[in-house]
């Protein structure tokens, strides 16, 4: 059986010795040797940190402590951010790994690789919700140690094992200048590049996608290319949000900056109503104050909607002052306060801006904003910081998770009344969140059309929102004794998660799903991810890897 077809059918928890097939399929041992001396010794061997479960033990308690720290996981190749997804797979460690330094260890992994019949795998941040980036029986390459940065000019050159924090203190903290990332600072550059990528300002500034220059990848012939508009542009634009692990190994990237907002600033509230069909208004009513005086290139990030008649209103503000964003939001929060028999602000709101310099200035935030922080707990390690918000999806086993982008036209007139009603009624069976940075109508217009000379669906460009539902649980792993994922309770979770991403459906039969977030057993991958860009993928991928030496869950197939 071929090694590769077999591994593109997903992962499994046993760990598997990597055999070359030898023509007479007899296995022949690996010249490990030669790769370790092309890559001056950088080829690990792994092992499962899980293994120290084997009796659930201190050890076993340590691990689970630690994996609730997005910097210990992503610091050990033999971990992931997400540890599995209920009846998908499972968090597994490559037997091998090489820990690239450069693009010739990059080059020297995929040529020996393909020489030998065996998968590559690639390995950034490890965020991958769909457990693209590991698979037991895969050859790793580790880019973590790529983290080079260099400012030149109004471009700033990422070593593709960047994380976004890394990126964001060198540009913004110390040169306050602006770089479009992702939200998670945590997340790799090179993977939320090839998903297209949002970060909480993209209503302003696009994708992360948009804003690539130029990258250098290793392709599956072994070749070092530099690639941009007039370099292989069809392999540079597929990188533009055509997915991670599938048309190479990325090792450089080169992204614009952009001027960065004077002021940036927050949100937050949550607002009770009394009953369901107060619910129902103040869903109505939130729709109409977005469509209104949101639905613009200052305002992004989330709100919730919730089974239990909370709103929860986590959103951001882009060059606005904190006195301006009060007065974009009182007259919403005046008629909330208008009706207290039917709303109660639960909490907040607070609204406030800062310089736009300290967003992501880690010693700014932890004196006058620590609340909004996490740090790394290890000795040595405190520079590494993380949002507080995003700390519920460390080390997640995740028993659910769909998106649906939700185009504008819902919010004219004549659609308006379709989109509260689907809105109220998807919130019944589970909460979801609308993320509105994540959908680019109302972003400038070249942020727009940016984003259509890109791989990523143009669905984006016409959605106001991105809706997304998710469920899963912490400080659990299959197979492990007294850690087992509660499986009934995965099976319900994923079953209102598609109840309620059903309702918003029938509004958006074919909004298509963001690829990076969205559901594992998604229909018709390829359309709903990348729309009418799917087949020029296809045709790319053809061309630059005609044997699916990269392979992935859902990615683009030759
Ligand atoms: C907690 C969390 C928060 C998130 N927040 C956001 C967000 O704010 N905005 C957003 O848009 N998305 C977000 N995502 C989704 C995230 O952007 C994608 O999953 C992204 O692909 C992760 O990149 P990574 O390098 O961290 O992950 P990895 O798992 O290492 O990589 C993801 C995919 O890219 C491939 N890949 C990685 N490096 C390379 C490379 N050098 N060359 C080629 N392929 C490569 C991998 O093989 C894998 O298929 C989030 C995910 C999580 C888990």
């Amino acid at each position: 059986m071929n090694r590769r077809a077999l591994l593109g059918g997903g992962a499994s928890t046993a760990l598997i010795a990597l055999l070359p097939k030898s023509a007479s399929s007899a296995p022949t041992a690996i010249p490990w040797d030669k790769l370790r001396r092309a890559t001056d010794g950088r080829l690990l061997e792994l092992h499962s940190p899980f293994h120290s479960c084997a009796n659930n033990g201190a050890a076993c308690n340590a691990l689970f402590e630690n994996i609730k720290n997005p910097y210990f996981i992503g610091d050990n190749p033999a971990l992931t951010q997400t540890v599995g997804w209920a009846d998908a797979w499972t968090s597994a460690t490559s037997a091998r790994a090489v820990a690239a330094m450069h693009a010739g260890d990059v080059a020297a992994a995929v040529n020996f690789a393909r020489d030998y019949d065996l998968r590559p795998a690639i390995k950034g941040g490890g965020h991958s919700y769909q457990g693209t980036s590991n698979a037991p029986d895969s050859l790793l390459i580790w880019t973590r140690n790529m983290h080079d940065i260099s400012v030149t000019g109004d471009s700033v050159t990422l070593g593709s094992g960047t994380i976004w924090a890394q990126a964001y203190d060198a540009v913004t903290t110390q040169r306050a200048k602006y770089v479009q990332g992702g939200g998670c600072t945590t997340v790799g550059v090179a993977g939320l590049i090839q998903s297209g990528g949002f970060g909480s300002f993209s209503k302003r500034f696009g994708t992360a996608a948009s804003s690539l220059r130029e990258a250098e990848i290793v392709t599956a012939d072994g070749r070092i290319r530099t690639v941009n508009a007039a370099n292989d542009p069809d392999l540079f634009w597929a990188l533009k949000g055509g997915g991670g692990g599938t048309f190479g190994v990325v090792t450089r990237l080169m992204l614009a900056l952009h001027d960065l907002p004077e002021y940036l600033g927050g949100v937050n509230a949550q607002i009770k109503a009394s009953s369901n069909d107060d619910y129902r208004e103040l869903v109505a009513r939130f729709i109409t104050f977005y469509s209104d005086s949101l639905f613009n290139e200052h305002w992004g990030e989330s709100v919730q909607f919730r089974g239990d008649n909370v709103l929860a209103i986590n959103m951001v503000g882009q060059g606005l002052t904190s006195d301006e964003m009060k007065a974009v939001w009182k007259p919403f929060f005046d008629a909330v306060k208008a009706s207290p028999s039917k709303f109660t602000i639960v909490d907040g709101p607070d609204i406030g801006a800062m310089a736009g310099r300290h967003w992501w200035d880690r010693s700014w935030r932890v004196d006058h904003h620590s609340s909004s922080v996490r740090l790394d707990p290890r000795p040595n390690h405190a520079t590494n910081w993380w949002w507080r918000g995003d700390s519920d999806q460390v080390g997640v086993f995740l028993y659910a998770y769909e998106s649906l982008w939700l185009p504008a036209s819902l919010l004219d007139g004549a659609h308006r009344s379709s989109l509260n009603d689907a809105l109220y009624e998807a919130s019944r069976p589970f909460g979801f969140e609308l993320h509105f940075n994540k959908g680019l109508a109302g972003a400038p217009q070249a942020a727009i059309d940016a984003a259509i000379n890109s791989a990523t669906n143009p669905s984006v460009t016409t959605a106001f929102a991105l809706a997304i539902s998710a469920d899963g649980a912490q400080g659990v792993y299959p197979g492990i004794s007294g850690r087992e994922p509660d499986m009934q309770k995965a099976h319900a979770s994923a079953q209102a998660v598609h109840a309620s991403m059903e309702r918003l459906r029938v509004v958006a039969p074919n909004g298509g799903s963001y690829v990076s977030e969205s559901n594992y057993f998604e229909p018709s991958y390829g359309t709903s991810y990348w729309g009418t860009n799917y087949p020029r993928l296809q045709s790319i991928k053809r061309t630059y890897d005609p044997h699916n030496l990269f392979a992935v869950h859902n990615g683009v197939r030759a």
